[in-house]
C-alpha cells in the first residue's frame, strides 16, 4: 500500500541547489545531491577557519581540531557507538573495508580459515577479501539469496562452519534495497565464534543504525552517500577489536615515538589515520549528520519505503518490465525491460530529465545471479517525491513505445 509521505518530498527539495526544477534524480544510491548547509559548512571552514589538525600550537589549528573532533564524536552518537574512539575516518567504505582486510584480517586469519560473503554484495565487499585470501590461502564461501532476494539467512546458518572467522554483509544492497536482518546475521556468525562486518553504505543514509543494538563487530559507511562530501567516510569497530589491531598505513599523524631503532604507535582511532586527515570533509560529514537528524531516519525511511512501493505499483503494470528485489526495501529499485538494454533506458530517461543507475552497480555476482548483464536502478533520497517516480513511469513508458 502507497502511504502519503510518497506523494511529495520531504520539503527538502529547496535545500539543494544542485537539483534544478523539473530534474527527478533517481541515483542517490551512487551518490547523494549536497544540502545547503553541508556546502555553507564546507564553504565556511575553507573561508574562515581553516588550519590542520592535532599539529598546530596557534589558536586556529587547536579551533579546527576541536572542530574535527567534534565531528567524530558527532558520528559516535549517530550510530551508537560507544566511545568516539571507536570511529576511523577514512576516503569512504571502500577504504574502511580494505582497512579490515590488512590491518584484521590479514593478522588473524591463518590458512584453512574461511570468509563468509553474500551473493548480492558490492565489489568493494569481496575484492579486498580476495586479496588477503590469495594471500593467506583462505576460502571465500557464499551465501545464496532467497527467492525474492535477500540474504538467505537460513541458507547462511546451515552453511557457517567453526572455520568462518569472519562474515561480510551489506546492511543494505545497492541493487536490490533488501534490508538484512542483521541482528539475525550477528548471532549466527557469532554462534561459531565469527565476526560481523556490516556494509553500511546504503542502510545509514536511509535507516536508524545503532551498530551496538545490532550487535556487529566492523561497520563502514560513506559519507558521500548520506548527503556529505566525498573523500570521508567511517570505519565503527568494537574497542577491544580496534586496540589489537596494528596500524595499516604509516605516516605521521599515527605515531607515539618514531626513531630508526623502531616506532611505537599512537592508540585508536590515530593509528588507523596516518597523514593529514580530510579535515573539512569531517566538518561536511557533521553537517550531513545534523541535516538528516533533524529530518528524522524514520520519517525518511518511510517516505523513501512509500516511493518504492509507489514505483513498484506502477512499473508491475508494464507488462516488459521485470522488477527484481523484494517488495520492501529501502529506497532503491532495480527493473529490466524486455528486449532493452538499461543503458538505452538511461539515455532515453535523460532525455526526459530523469536521471537513473543503469549497469552492473558493482555487483558482477549478483547480475550473474539475477541472469541479466545489468539493471536500471532507481534510488531515492530525501528531495525525491512522487512527481519523480510519475516521471520515471512516463519515460519507461515512452522506452516500451520506441523499442515496440
Ligand atoms: N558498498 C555499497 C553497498 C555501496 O553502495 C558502495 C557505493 N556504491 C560501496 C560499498 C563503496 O562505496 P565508496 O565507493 O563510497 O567507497
Amino acid at each position: 500500500m502507497t502511504v502519503l509521505t510518497a506523494t511529495r518530498p520531504l520539503d527538502t527539495l529547496a535545500d539543494f541547489p544542485a537539483i534544478p526544477d523539473g530534474w527527478a534524480y533517481l541515483d542517490t544510491a551512487a551518490t547523494a545531491q549536497k544540502p545547503r548547509p553541508v556546502i555553507d559548512a564546507i564553504t565556511r571552514a575553507y573561508d574562515t577557519t581553516y588550519a590542520t589538525v592535532h599539529r598546530g600550537v596557534y589558536a586556529r589549528s587547536a579551533d579546527m581540531t576541536i572542530a574535527y573532533e567534534a565531528a567524530r564524536e558527532r558520528v559516535a552518537g549517530f550510530i551508537g557507538a560507544a566511545s568516539a574512539s571507536e570511529i576511523v575516518f577514512v576516503r569512504g567504505a571502500t577504504e574502511g573495508i580494505n582497512l579490515v582486510a590488512q590491518a584484521w584480517a590479514a593478522n588473524q586469519l591463518k590458512p584453512g580459515d574461511r570468509i563468509l560473503l553474500s551473493t548480492l554484495e558490492h565489489h568493494s565487499n569481496i575484492v579486498p577479501w580476495q586479496l588477503i585470501a590469495e594471500k593467506i590461502g583462505v576460502a571465500i564461501d557464499v551465501v545464496p539469496l532467497t527467492d525474492d532476494h535477500r540474504i538467505d539467512l537460513d541458507a547462511m546458518a546451515a552453511m557457517i562452519r567453526p572455520d568462518h572467522r569472519l562474515v561480510a554483509l551489506a546492511h543494505v544492497s545497492n541493487v536490490l534495497g533488501s534490508v538484512l536482518d542483521a541482528r539475525r546475521a550477528a548471532g549466527i556468525a557469532h554462534a561459531v565464534g565469527a565476526k560481523l562486518l556490516l556494509d553500511g553504505c546504503q542502510a545509514v543514509p536511509r535507516m536508524a543504525v545503532d551498530v551496538r543494538d545490532l550487535d556487529c563487530d566492523f561497520y563502514v559507511f560513506s559519507g558521500h552517500k548520506l548527503y556529505g562530501p566525498t573523500g570521508i567516510g567511517v570505519l565503527w569497530a568494537r574497542a577491544d577489536l580496534l586496540e589489537a589491531m596494528p596500524p595499516w598505513h604509516g605516516g605521521g599523524a599515527m605515531i607515539d615515538r618514531v626513531s630508526f631503532a623502531g616506532t611505537t604507535y599512537a592508540p585508536p582511532p590515530a593509528r588507523f589515520e596516518a597523514g593529514t586527515p580530510h579535515i573539512v570533509g569531517a566538518l561536511g560529514l557533521h553537517a550531513a549528520i545534523d541535516y538528516v537528524e533533524a529530518i528524522g531516519l524514520d520519517a525518511i525511511h518511510a517516505h523513501e519505503a512509500a516511493l518504492v512501493a509507489r514505483t513498484r505499483d506502477a512499473l508491475s503494470q508494464i507488462n516488459s518490465v521485470r522488477l527484481f528485489g523484494p517488495e520492501t526495501s529501502a529506497g532503491i529499485v532495480s527493473f529490466a525491460v524486455e528486449g532493452v538494454h538499461p543503458h538505452d533506458i538511461g539515455t532515453i530517461l535523460d532525455e526526459s530529465q530523469v536521471a537513473i543507475r543503469a549497469g552492473h552497480h558493482c555487483a558482477q555476482p549478483l547480475m550473474e545471479a539475477l541472469g541479466v548483464p545489468a539493471t536500471a536502478r532507481a534510488s531515492f533520497g530525501v528531495y525525491n517525491g512522487a512527481a519523480d517516480v510519475d516521471a520515471l513511469v512516463r519515460g519507461i513508458e515512452r522506452v516500451t513505445r520506441i523499442f515496440g
